[in-house]
């Protein structure tokens, strides 16, 4: 393998299941290569999420996620709660000083993607750490309905699109695979 290490910004966005276990499954290869990863969850999820357990087992000298939002966010609603704005506003503070600090190897910003769409966070914010980020830090963006700024300074971006999902035949959530 060529060893010309560059730091890369990867987004996985789109419809289709499988954001956040991308970003995981990378950690889970970046670990192995003796890499510090971080991960900041924007919208946290209202199950006990068996990563976070995962973590644990590995410890946090490998690997941190750290559940900063709500657990859910009211849709369809013209202004966003100022309760959710204020909690993504920390998570932004401290994911963005963790990317520009140069600690971890791999920061994965989950469901930022969100938090943009439903303009609780201005998109040239995260543009602008992005630049700013050192040259080997790599990062990852997830969620849905990607900003077109930021899909234009990543280098990497993957679009998931359902062909089918379990819970069209009304099929609930699986333990292991879901959370
Ligand atoms: P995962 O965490 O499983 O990788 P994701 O990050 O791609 O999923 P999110 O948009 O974060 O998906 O949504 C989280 C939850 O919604 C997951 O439980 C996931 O299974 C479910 N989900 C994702 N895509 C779909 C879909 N197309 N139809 C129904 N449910 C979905
Ligand atoms: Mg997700």
């Amino acid at each position: 393998m060529p060893e010309t290490r560059k730091g890369l910004i990867i987004v996985f966005t789109g419809p289709g299941k499988g954001k956040t276990t991308a970003a995981l499954g990378t950690a889970f290869r970046a670990i192995g290569q003796g890499m510090k990863v971080l991960m900041v969850q924007f919208i946290k999820g209202s199950w006990h999420y068996g990563e976070l357990d995962t973590c644990r087992m590995l410890g946090e000298d490998k690997i941190r996620i750290l559940p900063m939002g709500r657990g859910f966010v009211k849709v369809g609603v013209e202004k966003p709660d100022q309760e959710d704005v204020r909690m993504v506003e920390e998570a932004w503070k401290f994911a963005s000083q963790a990317i520009t600090g140069g600690e971890y190897d791999l920061v994965i910003l989950d469901e930022v993607n969100y938090a943009v769409s439903y303009k609780m966070l201005d998109p040239a914010r995260v543009v602008e750490t992005l630049r700013q980020k050192p040259e080997m830090v790599h990062v990852i963006l997830t969620g849905r309905n990607a900003h077109p700024s930021i899909v234009e300074c990543a280098d990497l971006v993957t679009e998931m699109r359902e062909v089918k999902h379990p819970y069209q035949k009304g099929i609930l959530a699986q333990r292991g695979i879901e959370y």
